[in-house]
């Protein structure tokens, strides 16, 4: 046997395999061929019908029926020339993946004849059966109805499953009364608030801007194991992550990882997933690997928000897929595997206007740099009267592993400016004085802003990768969110709180204005204000270390690491009066969404749970006997040549080892599933949240450290888990 116990089952590509040949030399010749994006519906429509079209995107304005209807024809000329059959309204429902149901275009005429149909009604609405998505009780089950609606900002595409091909509208998801089901619906509500807000606050500045948007760019972590392992592992394909398993004597102490080449059957997947991307106009721009064995990652050029996500969940489903081709399996998880560093979701934010500008971007002037300035703080002043909120946007069941672990930023939301822009903070609070600012200090304040600025993009080395939420030079990167997530949960909170500052600047500086202030002074007085309430939300240091544990605490700063306790926060008067002021959710459509999400975890746990008690039970506890009986017909054959104890002394450690470690582990699975069973009888969602975090979660540790050490202690060729040594090291 060779020294690999899995090596019978491991999969063996060869080049051959896997046809990743590219549909041409240049990326740019294939790029987005997949998607009804605008030059295509140029091409396809009407001069009018295309006017009603962009005019609905750029202004959010409705799209009558006829032109719906037209614009129906045309997607479906357009489709069907590319060879798709089925068409499918495509959402995203709250459980966390993508939902389609395919119709086909062919409708019967007759006997033995028939057209492909596609009218204006079904690419405008559809009807899911949507009863079976998570509605945190919004739909009494007699209405068990909910529909899907069209996004026209957001282009139709092609997805192509071994050669059939199928149209796919995105859309949201509204129960039959209107309430959001999903992500997109809210998010875009988020969007167009801000766009509102931010556009009348750039006037100050710059009158031509008519639209702001906000711009996402992700950056996705991911872990490659091989299909065999996978699916030897009843953790992994339940749960998505490794509930038992030994670190390897070779983790990623050695940090050769990170800068190693891509290992080449990785390689090759990535080439055959980034391909389909493009195809789908996802601007995938780098790749490489990440910190820890068999973690990679992948980010795009950032994008407007609301089509940042799609691509986002798109490309997720696509990973997904390209995969199997290549018998590997991705884990979007958190935390699979114990011991080695998780994965997350970098979410670089930003917004620009329609006139080309990122307001996250120092200018060039004084007065744009104001303007720069002004964006800037109100986003610290965001953050720091929103914190708890930003906390709950990103947690998870999953998630709940990184933060507060050693590798990602901690459960405590703090902003990261650098030092230049702390100095601009320091020299903006001192010096304005409680009077009226005359021309001259104005000046000279405002020049002197304006030279610190300049100079900052070149400051590269001035980074922290310890911070949650850090500027990066022209935008924020909230670093805390999870690999799994939709990014939509942090986006529309990010959105909402920064439209919510917004208005409030607005109205600040407009009653400085009323009293006889310049428009400047208005400005940067109440910047000046804002940076003194906000700045214990500021923090330079090493986010890891237990001394910011103690000083957030001084400070005032909440640190929750669970999500149950974290979920709070978004259902509490402060959010659900930002929410409802903005209309992006009303009371009962949060309570509803934070009941969902409650359940998610509850879910995520009891499947944990039941997933290592079997485990334990029916694998772990097995092998370790089997091993005991080897052990014991050791001795015997021992003793019937020899009365020296000392002969089969380890043996009998060895025993009474296994002996320890099974007892144990057998006691607390019976005591996990008890904790369950309680927890299972209580009433309140978040009383038994709670209890599933607390109690039923609370036996993992223990389970675990036993199942490991017995992996430790069993025969390798026994021991019937694939092991991290084998999963994690793709070959
Ligand atoms: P890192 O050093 O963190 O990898 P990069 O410069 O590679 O940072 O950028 C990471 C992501 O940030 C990319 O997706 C990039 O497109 C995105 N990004 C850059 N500028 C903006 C912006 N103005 N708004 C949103 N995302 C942005
Ligand atoms: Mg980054």
């Amino acid at each position: 046997m060779s020294n690999n116990r899995f090596e019978s089952i491991r999969t063996v590509i060869s080049r051959k395999d896997i046809d990743i040949s590219r549909p041409g030399n240049k990326i740019s010749e294939y790029f987005a061929s997949n998607v009804f994006h605008r030059a295509a519906m140029q091409k396809f429509l009407s001069d009018d019908a295309y006017e009603s079209v962009v005019t609905a995107i750029n202004k959010g304005s409705k799209i009558d029926r006829t032109v719906a209807d037209q614009v129906a024809s045309s997607i479906k000329s357009w489709a069907i020339s590319k060879g798709a059959t089925h068409f499918t309204h495509w959402f995203q429902p709250l459980t966390g993946a993508t939902a389609e149901k395919h119709d086909t275009f062919f409708s019967p005429t007759g006997i033995a004849e028939g057209i492909e149909k596609f009218s204006g009604d079904a690419l405008v609405q559809q009807e899911p059966d949507a009863s079976s998505f998570p509605s945190g009780g919004l739909r009494a089950t007699f209405e068990a109805r909910g529909y899907t609606a069209w996004d026209p900002s957001s282009p139709a595409f092609i997805i192509d499953i071994q050669d059939e091909k199928t149209l796919c509208i995105p859309t949201i998801f509204v129960s039959y009364n209107g309430e959001a089901l999903d992500y997109k619906a809210p998010l875009l509500k988020s969007a167009h608030e801000l766009n509102k807000a931010a556009v009348d606050v750039c006037h100050y500045f710059d009158r031509n801007v008519k639209k702001i948007t906000a711009t996402l760019g992700w950056e996705q972590e991911y872990f490659l194991v091989d299909e065999s392992y996978f699916y030897n592992r009843p953790d992994l394909v339940v749960s998505g992550r490794t509930l038992f398993g030994h670190t390897p004597s070779k983790g990623q102490q050695l940090e050769d990882h990170y800068f190693g080449s891509i290992p080449e059957r990785v390689y090759r997947y990535m080439v055959d997933f980034e391909t389909e991307a493009h195809k789908l106009g996802i601007p995938l721009k780098t790749r490489h690997n990440e910190v820890a064995p068999g973690q990679f990652e992948c980010a795009p050029v950032f994008e407007e928000v609301n089509l940042a996500i799609d691509h986002n969940q798109m490309l997720m489903d696509l990973m997904n897929r390209v995969a199997r081709r290549h018998k590997l399996k991705v884990l979007f998880h958190e935390k699979p595997f114990a011991g080695i560093n998780g994965s997350g979701k970098h979410n670089n934010w930003s917004m620009q206007t329609d006139t080309g500008k990122n307001l996250l971007a120092p200018g060039k002037t004084p007065k744009t740099n104001l303007q720069f300035l002004t964006f800037f703080i109100n986003t610290i002043k965001a953050v720091h009267d929103y914190n708890d909120l930003i906390r709950a946007s990103i947690a998870s069941a999953g998630n709940d592993h990184r933060l507060g672990a050693n590798e990602a930023p901690p459960a405590i939301i703090s902003v990261f400016i650098g030092s230049q822009l702390t100095r601009v903070l320091q020299r903006l609070e001192k010096s304005i004085g409680k009077g009226k600012m005359d021309e001259q200090e104005r000046m000279d304040l405002r020049l002197e802003i304006h030279k610190q600025i300049p100079d900052l993009m070149l400051d590269n080395t001035d980074r922290n990768r310890t911070s949650p939420f850090a500027f990066t030079g022209n935008k924020f990167e909230f670093r805390a969110v999870g690999s799994s997530a939709n990014c939509a949960e942090p986006m529309i909170v990010l959105n909402s709180i920064m439209a919510k500052q917004l208005l409030d600047f607005k109205q600040d500086v407009d009653t400085l204005v009323s009293t006889g202030a310049k428009k400047e002074e208005a400005i940067l007085k109440t910047l000046q204000g804002y940076i003194k309430k906000s700045k214990r939300i500021l923090f330079e240091g090493d986010n890891y270390s237990e001394s910011w544990k103690k000083e957030a605490k001084q400070r005032g700063l909440n640190n929750i690491t669970d999500t149950p306790r974290a979920l709070d926060f978004m259902v509490d008067k402060k959010a659900s009066g930002l929410f409802s002021e903005l209309h992006v959710f009303d009371k009962k459509e949060l309570e509803a969404r934070h009941e969902i999400m409650l359940e998610n975890f509850i879910k995520k746990i009891q499947i944990e749970s039941r997933s290592m008690g079997n485990m334990t039970v029916n694998h772990i506890i097995p092998a370790a006997i089997k091993y005991q009986n080897l052990i014991l017909e050791n001795i015997n054959n021992i003793q019937k040549i020899s009365s020296d104890s000392a002969q089969w002394q380890a043996q009998e450690e060895i025993f009474i080892e296994l002996a320890g470690h099974i007892q144990i582990l057998y006691k607390e699975v019976k005591a996990m599933i008890n904790a369950r069973k309680k927890a299972n009888k209580i009433k309140d969602i978040r009383t038994k949240a709670i209890a599933y975090g607390d109690q039923v979660r609370g036996h993992f540790s223990i389970i675990r450290y036993h199942a490991d050490k017995l992996e430790l202690l069993v025969d390798d060729r026994i021991w019937p888990l694939a092991k991290y040594r084998e999963m994690l090291f793709i070959r």
